[in-house]
């Protein structure tokens, strides 16, 4: 009999722990300077961010969502236009396309990697297409090249979601760095997470750099003279100081939950479940960072309820794509519509792959999906 101890999906306490010195005497700097938003420890964190994407400018703003809000009305989207992306993907991606009035046109994923098919991108462009918005799902950047040649032949600006995706690499590329701009999150699951909300905007584009830092803040250069609406996107400086030190380590939690990764494909490899039963990620480009190590299963609900019983922590990112959301039912998608998206809502399930993960605990991961399916 094995007896399996609870696996959590995420364990911020394990990263945590090790750093808890440094950060709290930064912490207790920033509150002596009672400096909290914007700020230098944010453009210090901005200066960071830049240099490790390899982009001229970085923004910081207040979340990952408002990072691809900012970004859109920068690029001057606004009601009617259309805003090319994947129904595959966190609801924020849709979300500021509508926020803003414009109408996003989805196209079908990729099964494999469950990324935008860039193959359909150039038939969805009409007259009304302002930009854009490949996501890189769960840490591995788009096949961007056909996207970017496609958008660049109509002069149509690509923005990339890279919320799950800080230092994944395409074609010797950073996420981010490969479009007109590039969005990050810090919200505090992702890979670079923050003590609360905050995002980034990237971009070699020094006017747009100059757009979104003036709609980060209501539109007004200084004072109470405001050229255009804007809104409060600003980053805080509690956030930057805690983010700065965090990007310090991000390169070697990545190389461990790449680690974890491998681990996992050896341990379902010699379960005799892997390509049987368990389909495991398919890693088409450079550096997949792993934001979430996610399987395609069959019987995934009834799989998700025996890890549950077993403390084992999992989740379903996402169980419904964007396409078949009630609020978006005005844009006339319905089932049927996008079936490679649907299907990978009904299969994917996300097992853990956190830097801290322990050997024993990849172990009881393993050990209770095969308990499940009766492998080897
Ligand atoms: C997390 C995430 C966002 C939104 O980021 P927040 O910081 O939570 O607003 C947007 N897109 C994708 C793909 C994400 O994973």
């Amino acid at each position: 009999m094995s007896v399996i101890r609870a696996v959590p999906l995420l364990d911020l306490k394990a990263q945590y722990g090790p750093m808890r010195e440094e950060i709290k005497a930064k912490v207790d700097e920033v509150l002596e300077s009672q400096r909290f938003i914007l700020g230098p420890e944010v453009e210090a964190f901005e200066k960071e961010m830049a240099a490790y994407c390899g982009t001229q400018h970085a923004v910081g703003v207040s979340s990952g969502s408002d990072a691809i809000l900012v970004a859109l009305m920068a690029l001057g989207v606004g009601p009617g236009d259309e805003v090319v992306t994947t129904p595959f993907t966190f609801f924020a991606t849709g979300g500021c396309i509508v926020r803003l009035g414009a109408v996003p046109v989805f196209v079908d994923i990729e099964p494999e990697t469950w990324n935008i098919d860039p193959g359909l991108i150039e038939q969805a462009f009409t007259k009304k297409t302002k930009a854009v918005l490949p996501v890189h799902l769960y840490g591995q950047c788009v096949e961007m090249d056909p996207i970017l040649e496609a958008a660049a032949s109509r002069g149509i600006p690509v923005v990339e979601d890279a919320a799950q995706a800080v230092g994944a690499v395409y074609r010797g590329r950073r996420a981010g760095s490969m479009g007109s701009a590039g969005c990050f999150s810090f919200f505090p699951s992702k890979n670079l997470g923050g003590f609360g909300d905050g995002g980034l905007v990237v971009t070699n584009d020094s006017d747009l750099a100059e757009k979104i830092s003036l709609l980060r803040v209501h539109g007004a250069p200084s004072g109470y003279l405001h050229n255009v609406v804007g809104g409060n996107f600003r980053l805080d400086s509690l956030q930057a100081a805690v983010l700065r030190i965090k990007l310090k380590y991000l390169d070697s939690w990545t190389d461990g939950r790449r680690r974890n990764a491998e681990d996992y494909r050896k341990r379902f490899d010699e379960a005799g479940l892997a390509g049987r039963k368990v389909f495991l990620p398919v890693e088409r480009q450079e550096r997949h960072i792993y934001n979430q190590f996610v399987v395609r299963v069959r019987d995934r609900d009834r799989l998700s309820r025996h890890l549950h019983e077993r403390s084992i922590g999992h989740a379903v990112y996402y169980p419904l794509p964007l396409h078949l959301q009630s609020c978006f039912a005005g844009l006339g998608y319905g089932e049927g519509d996008f079936p490679k998206s649907e299907a990978a809502a009904r299969e994917v399930l996300a097992l853990p792959v956190f830097a801290e993960l322990e050997r024993e605990q990849r172990a009881a991961v393993v050990d209770a999906v095969r308990t499940f399916y009766g492998g080897v």
